[in-house]
């Protein structure tokens, strides 16, 4: 497994996990536990227009988001790798490209470093992998997502089963 970090580490703040990305976690023995979601409802602050309203009872009966912080995240991925055997990690690995052979694949970093042959190559270096077809743009605003201590007041529900006492951020 190469990545550019040195050391891993998790970046970010919380997320929701859905239920698809629950059902893998627990497939590899990473299923942290987390803040149950069973409704997310957002306001603009100016006009008071709905933005989000999403609600998981529609989806299915016990089906619900999972409101984690990425370092717990993180940590239990981490975990879950130590206990397997056979995954070399290597860090500070800046992956540029691949070279596809008949049978097998190679890997190449910034350091002019050969990586293989494997048999097979996962993308997994997110929405700017210089490895995919598919080019990022950029956008023209940002956002700052972090975590705070939040006013002492509950959101108040919009349906009776999705009162919540810890806001997701
Ligand atoms: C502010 C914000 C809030 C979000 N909230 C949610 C949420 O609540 N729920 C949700 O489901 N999703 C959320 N998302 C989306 C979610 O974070 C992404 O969909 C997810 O992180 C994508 O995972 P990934 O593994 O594909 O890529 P990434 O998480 O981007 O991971 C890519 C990895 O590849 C490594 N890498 C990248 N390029 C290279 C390279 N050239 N060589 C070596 N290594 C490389 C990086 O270091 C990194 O470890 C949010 C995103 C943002 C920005």
């Amino acid at each position: 497994m190469f990545d550019q970090f040195k050391p891993p580490k998790p970046v970010g703040s919380g997320l929701v996990i859905q239920p698809v990305g629950q059902r893998v976690l627990a497939e590899v023995d990473a299923l942290e536990r987390g803040n149950r979601v069973t409704h997310m409802f957002g306001l603009h602050a100016q006009n008071g227009k709905r933005v989000l309203d999403v609600i998981y009872d529609l989806v299915g009966p016990n089906v619900d988001g999972l409101a984690i912080h990425r370092a717990a995240l993180f940590d239990a991925l981490w975990q879950a790798m130590q206990t397997r055997n056979g995954i070399t990690h290597v860090t500070a690995a800046d992956v540029t490209s691949v070279r596809q052979n008949t049978d097998s694949i190679e890997v190449f970093t910034t350091t002019h470093d050969v990586h293989g042959p494997f048999d097979l190559c996962i993308d997994s270096a997110g929405a700017a992998s210089p490895l995919s077809p598919i080019k990022a743009k950029p956008l023209g605003y940002g956002a700052i997502w972090g975590t705070s201590i939040g006013p002492k007041r509950t959101f108040q529900s919009t349906t009776s089963a999705s009162a919540t006492s810890k806001p997701h951020r």
